[in-house]
């Protein structure tokens, strides 16, 4: 089953792309396995998944140690810095650095583990209190503040805008993330400012974000299901 789901998002992702005029494989999917046993995960990749993304530490450093090390696992959950030294050996990408605070965390361990450690910088675009993210006009600020953090390589944006009650909600949020990209880029703020990494769109609406511009899209439910939501595990400890 889970290789059919996979299928039908790369199919669908690969319409989106050439319908808009991008080249499909310029946008990876993620396969979120949060609450998804190690054995999903292992399925997946027999599908030929090989990026993988997780919201709790905990969770994640589990299944991790289990499966295959040639898996790429990034990680999409709300970090504390006192977790970076754990989140930046397990993962390969964090995708959710929002604060100053938190990046020089990660940079320190990541030279620690002689390590360069690729991150993208989560952006709040609705503003909403209770979501993590810097907020737009704040990401200037932020990763000018992160240059001389030599051991991270900022990529790009990822966001997680309002929930909508339809696709066509997002795509001013997507576009809104891609702008700002943009300005980032003309002031050379990536790493590569010539391939800047995009992470929207989730099942919902990831055709949406497809068009425009996502570089990577972040699918659970699409592939594995619904799956039950445990509060006890939505707290990072
Ligand atoms: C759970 C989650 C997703 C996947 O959402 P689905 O609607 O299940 O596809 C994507 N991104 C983040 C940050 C998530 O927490």
């Amino acid at each position: 089953m889970i290789c059919d789901n996979l299928e039908q998002v790369r199919a669908a992702v690969r319409a989106a792309a050439l319908a808009c005029g991008r080249n499909p494989d310029a946008i990876k999917i993620m396969a979120v396995s949060k609450h998804v046993p190690a054995a999903g995960v292992a399925a997946a990749q027999a599908c030929g998944q090989t990026v993988f993304g997780e919201n709790y530490l905990q969770e994640a450093a589990g299944k991790i140690s289990q499966l295959d090390p040639a898996l790429e696992w990034h990680f999409i959950g709300h970090l504390q810095s006192n977790k970076a030294a754990a989140a930046a050996s397990l993962f390969q990408v964090i995708q959710t650095v929002d604060r100053l605070k938190l990046a020089a965390a990660l940079d320190k361990h990541a030279a620690q583990l002689g390590k360069q450690l690729d991150v993208l910088v989560q952006v709040n675009v609705g503003r909403e209190p209770q979501k993590s993210g810097v907020l737009p006009e704040q990401a200037e600020e932020l990763l000018r503040a992160m240059r001389p953090l030599a051991s991270l390589r900022v990529r790009g944006l990822m966001t997680m805008p309002p929930l909508g009650r339809e696709p066509e909600a997002s795509r001013p949020w997507f576009r809104s993330l891609k702008q700002l990209s943009l300005h980032l880029a003309e002031e050379s703020l990536f790493h590569d400012n010539e391939a800047v990494a995009l992470s929207m769109g989730l099942s919902g609406d990831f055709r949406v974000a497809v068009e425009e511009g996502a570089t990577m899209v972040r699918i659970g439910t699409t592939l594995f299901g619904e799956r039950p939501i445990n509060l006890s595990q939505d707290i990072e400890i």
